[in-house]
């Protein structure tokens, strides 16, 4: 066996099930790995305690012969949005610091239920408000390609530990493109599922309308067996879906055998593609549908003349729910509390908790989005950017009337160095041009590897988008995609990363 880390979470799930490996072995590995590069890259918050005695649990009931999933064993790294009884949850917020959960987010409780051993919670910018992580306060995550650059965010963490080989999986959450913006410049996958497939039940709410839970990985495969561990109906979420899902993972093993792209017609989001796209980031995501065309795919351009003020909207619609989640916080119910000298009534004691607990950018998107639902603003503002959103739902509608899927580069450039974009929010906001689009209309999306820019040698990632419910069209056409170009480089994008911690 060579190094565990550099597998894969379905190569890991077949040698734990053959007994080639044992899951205290595959959490040691990755503990291992932690210690060696996570002082450069900080991609944890915490790392578990209880990691291999989970393992350990895992190999028991193994040997004792119990039926296990097929992920058992398998480690996960789990984004600090998400509750965990058994290890603090912060969101990235000092507001939270040290904060346990009385229970565990459904997706960690049907993770842990499928046997994946938590590893830890990953950085993130502050309540999931950001694109590089910088906004966490706890210090920023770097890009293992190069660490002075961002790894994306705001789950940031999540991805760099993917793509660090400090976990072989990890679950993520996108409001606006937390997921697919990560894995597009750390060169993994992320999936954004569709609005309702996957329960949000314990996560801790960004803005409500826009949030959901998905998977980051090495591959598309692997993002599947995530995504059907968590997938589906949830009592504890009133926006939950009631739908049967199929198995994503079968859709990606479908789409690597090359079925399903014969005749797939896939749009090209035209004027997307006119919003100021960095050259490398255009020519690559070009070849990758040169190549989906060569092996049987049509590319058919695409309007989308509302996207052009999806960001001006998504920024009023996301602070103003931001607004009212935010509220909880309040020195009484959750984290922390700050009393004035002397004391204070309970106005001063909440104000002066709020002041001290959170961070600049979160205050930021408090007073405007207090200020777009106040009276006399609400039609001008929360008003007009519901009308938009529903302008942009129609232009997808149109759109998939004409074809199966979207495409677009998976966000304008490639990482930006640590410090580029901090003092200038509307240029932070700008990098999701490209991600929030599926987020306000609830259709999945998904980010996948398509190569290095040239002028930069950073990783590229392709979005697909498809129709709600379509999850698994998107999983089909990725894992077609990923095995096409593996075929053409000789080997995976990440092979290509830039060694860390020096023994390999
Ligand atoms: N960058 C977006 C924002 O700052 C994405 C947030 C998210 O998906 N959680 O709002």
């Amino acid at each position: 066996m060579g190094d565990i880390t550099r597998l894969s979470a379905a190569e890991l799930a077949s040698s734990l099930s053959s007994g080639e490996i044992s899951s205290v072995e595959a959490t040691q590995a990755h503990l291992d790995r932690i210690g060696e590069v996570d002082g450069d890259v900080h991609a944890y918050l915490h790392v578990s305690e209880n990691a291999l005695s989970v393992a350990e649990d895992i190999d028991r009931r193994r040997a004792a012969g119990e039926n296990l999933s097929p992920v058992a064993g398998v480690p996960l790294a789990v984004k600090d949005v998400l509750v965990t009884t058994d290890m603090p949850s912060t969101s990235g917020s000092r507001m939270l610091e040290g904060y346990m959960s009385p229970f565990d987010a459904t997706v960690v409780q049907r993770s842990r239920q499928a046997g994946f051993v938590p590893l830890g919670k990953t950085n993130m910018d502050e309540f999931a408000m950001g694109s590089s992580t910088e906004h966490s306060a706890f210090g920023p995550t770097r890009n293992p390609w190069d660490l002075d650059r961002i790894p994306g965010g705001s789950g940031g963490g999540s991805a760099a530990a993917v793509a660090a080989f400090e976990a072989p999986l990890a679950l993520g959450s996108d409001t606006g493109g937390s997921i697919r913006q990560p894995a597009h410049v750390t060169g993994t996958v992320g999936v954004k599922p569709t609005y309702g497939a996957v329960s949000r039940y314990g996560a801790i709410a960004l803005a409500s309308s826009l949030d959901q839970i998905g998977p980051v990985s090495r591959t598309v495969l692997d993002a599947g067996l995530l995504q059907d561990v968590i997938q589906g109906h949830d009592p504890h979420d009133s926006t939950s879906l009631p739908d049967a899902w199929p198995s994503m993972a079968d859709a990606a093993r479908e789409g690597a055998r090359g079925e399903g792209l014969k005749g797939l017609r896939i749009g090209v989001l035209s004027d997307l593609l006119a919003a100021g796209i960095q050259d490398g980031v255009k020519s690559r995501f070009h070849e990758a549908l040169d190549v989906l065309e060569k092996n049987g795919a049509e590319i058919i351009e695409v309007p989308s003349p509302h996207f052009e003020y999806a960001v001006a909207a998504y920024y009023l619609i996301l602070p103003a729910e931001a607004s009212s989640n935010l509220a909880r916080f309040d020195s009484v119910r959750f984290g922390m509390r700050v009393t004035p000298e002397g004391g204070g009534t309970v106005e001063q004691v909440m104000s002066a908790t709020r002041e001290a607990g959170f961070g600049p950018e979160v205050k930021r998107r408090i007073i405007l989005g207090t200020y777009a639902l106040s009276a006399g603003y609400y039609d001008a503002y929360y008003g007009s950017a519901q009308k938009v959103r529903t302008l942009i739902q129609r232009d997808f509608n149109a759109a998939f009337e004409k074809v199966d899927v979207l495409a677009s580069p998976s966000a304008p450039t490639t990482a930006f160095k640590l410090g580029e974009k901090l003092d200038d929010p509307l240029a932070m906001y700008l990098n999701d041009v490209t991600t929030i689009p599926a987020n306000l209309a609830g259709v999945p999306g998904i980010s996948v590897p398509v190569g290095l820019a040239p002028e930069d040698g950073l990783p590229v990632g392709i979005q697909f988008m498809a129709p709600a419910r379509e999850d698994a069209r998107l999983y089909r056409v990725g894992a077609s995609l990923e095995k096409l170009l593996e075929e053409q480089w000789g080997h995976s994008l990440l092979s290509q990363a830039p060694q860390l911690g020096g023994t390999r």
